[in-house]
């Protein structure tokens, strides 16, 4: 298990001094395995603060279709539904695209927190507000802008919430977070890396050059990262 502190959760850490001690007995460090994570699967519904790996909320069909229109790591929480005290179902599931490790936590603690703390209901809103400009921003996205655009944006994204430049994810897995052909991410994947701005391995990619994917991909990158900056400033 990870040897982290709750507080590698950019969320966590920007909890008043006060409240987050007042959690820390109730934050369980858990695994948090490729596929499905389900919040309400156990007798109470629970929030992950991930501290390592990445986690795609999808947005799915009637049908079983899905598509990504957010993805969370160190900088936020999953479950955000059970802020919501009584809320049932939700459309979106969250995905592990990363195994990763995370901190859990009974839902209605936080609920409580929030309630008696305006700082701390303050810090949920801003937060969803954060997630509403991830989704808004890759409604736009999907609809205008190219899929070489949108996958170096995605990259970018991703390597934002791990440690290094190396993203552990087939290129199936990248087809199906964007709801493209896994072809068409290959086709990309080498053109990128013939211009060594990221270097193919099996089931992972390294991205090499940050700045030039940056020059790749669309506008969305930096506004999720500008307009997310206002809501949520960067930790010192
Ligand atoms: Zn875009």
């Amino acid at each position: 298990m990870s040897n982290d502190t709750p507080r590698a959760n950019q969320l966590l850490a920007r909890f008043p001094n006060q409240v987050y001690r007042a959690l820390l007995p109730a934050l369980e460090s858990v695994e948090l395995p490729l596929g499905r994570l389900s919040t309400g699967r156990y007798p109470k519904d629970y929030v992950y603060f991930p501290v390592t790996g990445i986690v795609s909320l999808v947005i799915l069909t009637k049908d079983g279709g899905g598509a990504e229109c957010a993805i969370v790591g160190r900088d936020g929480m999953v479950g955000t539904r059970s802020l919501v005290e009584g809320a049932n179902g939700d459309a979106l599931e969250a995905q592990v695209q990363t195994a990763g490790e995370a901190y859990r936590l009974d839902a209605s603690v936080l609920r409580q927190h929030a309630k008696d703390d305006a700082a701390v209901q303050n810090l949920m809103t801003r937060y969803l507000h954060a997630i509403m400009v991830q989704m808004s921003q890759t409604a736009i996205c999907n609809r205008y802008h190219s899929i070489d655009q949108r996958l170096c944006r995605w990259l970018l994204q991703c390597i934002d919430l791990i440690s290094g430049p190396r993203l552990f994810m087939t290129n199936q897995g990248m087809a199906d977070m964007m709801g493209v052909r896994r072809e068409r991410v290959t086709e990309v994947l080498i053109e990128l890396e013939a211009d060594r701005l990221i270097k193919r391995a099996r089931g992972s990619v390294e991205v090499i050059d940050p700045a030039q994917v940056r020059t790749r991909a669309c506008e969305c990158y930096d506004a999720i990262t500008t307009r997310t900056a206002k809501l949520l400033p960067p930790l010192k």
